[in-house]
């Protein structure tokens, strides 16, 4: 969100912790406790003990989600030999380009890796930046992140009901006349205020809480389930070959692999497993596709990686460089390269338009015009993305 962009992301995390304590110190000790006979009596424990241990999952995972870091590329990573030097017998499909390769970290990206323009960095398995915990979701906290939002449920469900049952007792209270120590107005309006607030938290978190839920049984991140959407709208137009997104090894599994094998401890706060480089793939999917999901429209890409390589190795006295940060490449042009080219086709076959620009040429490199500065522009060539894709992939990924 915009507006929330502005805001310090340290004050966005100090805003939840104090909004959270006012939500379950009020229902606790001056709502419910004095309600159930006293915060330390046995009714009042009994009542509010799923409240306060889902408090508890609450306020740990919401810690851990905050202050684990999502984990990022390690320094010199490179995918395996056999990925970035492929078999040249291997089937080419239509869209799979090669390894993914982050202009900004002039570095590779791991298998479900992209760059966050927030924390400046690739982060493992990308979930989304979030500003509500001032982190990226990633590889090493997003176990911490779903359990936190699982936990705000869990206790805004209950706690409304606990409200819930409260306000009817004071109504109920306020109509009978044979009571005579009517509760205060005062604790109606907070009941109400907070009532009213966690709705607007069941609501927002809820829908989180849902499509995270399908995320989790379908074993992909918020990215890839807007990659999968793109792909399919691809596959469908027949832009690309048909694909399927390889980390989903089936429902339990997907599961499993971010709560945890066992069931009876999947509420309790623990990483994924892991070193968050490789994951579990598809039985029969194609070595290359891990490391080069998403497919991409060929319309959008330069030569693929694999092209590059060729291209590399059968230009001849010339060789592929990246230029800056960009990351565009370009042909090194050697003397040979240009003599070739003033050369080329002297014979006069050359038509009247071509003819002409040879001579303009000729002309302006006995000037001292170096022909580079125009061979240079026709010979650039992207990567693998646009501009527009590059920041389509790499930037724009924060929730809003
Ligand atoms: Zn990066
Ligand atoms: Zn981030």
């Amino acid at each position: 969100m915009a507006i929330l962009d502005a805001i310090p992301e340290k004050l966005i995390v100090a805003f939840v912790t104090i909004f959270i304590t006012y939500l379950q110190g009020t229902a606790n000790f001056y709502i419910l406790g004095p309600a159930l006979g006293g915060w330390t009596s046995f009714r009042a424990q009994k009542i509010l003990l799923p409240l306060n241990i889902s408090l508890i999952s609450l306020y740990v995972n919401y810690y851990l989600a905050c202050t684990t870091d999502p984990g990022q590329t390690p320094e010199g990573w490179e995918p395996p030999f056999s990925v970035l030097n492929p078999d040249e017998n291997a089937e080419i499909r239509v869209g799979i380009t090669g390894p993914r390769f982050c202009n900004k970290c002039d570095a590779y990206k791991p298998p479900r890796a992209h760059h966050c323009k927030h924390c400046g960095k690739c982060v493992l398995r990308m979930d989304h930046h979030c500003p509500w915990i001032g982190n990226c979701v990633g590889f090493g906290n997003y176990s911490y992140f779903v359990r936190f939002v699982y936990s705000v449920i869990v206790s805004c469900t209950y706690g409304c009901y606990l409200l819930l049952w409260r306000l009817q007792r004071i109504l109920d209270a306020w109509n009978n006349p044979w009571v005579i120590m009517k509760p205060g107005t005062f604790e109606v309006v907070i009941i109400a205020i907070n009532i009213m607030l966690i709705g607007i938290v069941i609501l927002a978190v809820g829908v989180l809480a849902i499509y995270h839920t399908y995320c989790l049984f379908k074993g992909q991140t918020t990215i890839e389930g807007w990659e999968r959407t793109k792909t399919k709208r691809l596959i469908s137009r027949r832009k690309i070959d048909p694909v399927e997104f390889p980390f989903d090894v089936g429902f339990y599994k997907n599961i499993c692999s971010v709560l945890g094998d066992n069931p009876l401890l999947w509420a309790w706060p623990s990483p994924l497993k892991g070193d968050g480089l490789k994951y579990p793939i598809k039985p029969n999917t194609a070595p290359l596709l891990p490391y080069s999901w998403p497919p991409r429209d060929p319309k959008d890409l330069g030569p693929s990686f694999i092209e590059r390589i060729e291209q590399e190795q059968t230009v001849e006295g010339s060789k592929l460089v990246r230029r800056d940060s960009e990351g565009y490449l370009v042909r090194e042009i050697t003397m040979e390269d240009r003599m070739r080219m003033l050369n080329e086709d002297d014979n006069g076959n050359r038509d009247p338009l071509e003819q002409e620009a040879h001579e303009q040429l000729s002309r302006e490199n006995h000037q001292g015009m170096d022909p580079e500065d125009y061979y240079y522009d026709s010979a650039s060539v992207s990567d693998g993305f646009t501009d527009e894709e590059e920041q389509s992939n790499d930037e724009e990924w924060v929730d809003e």
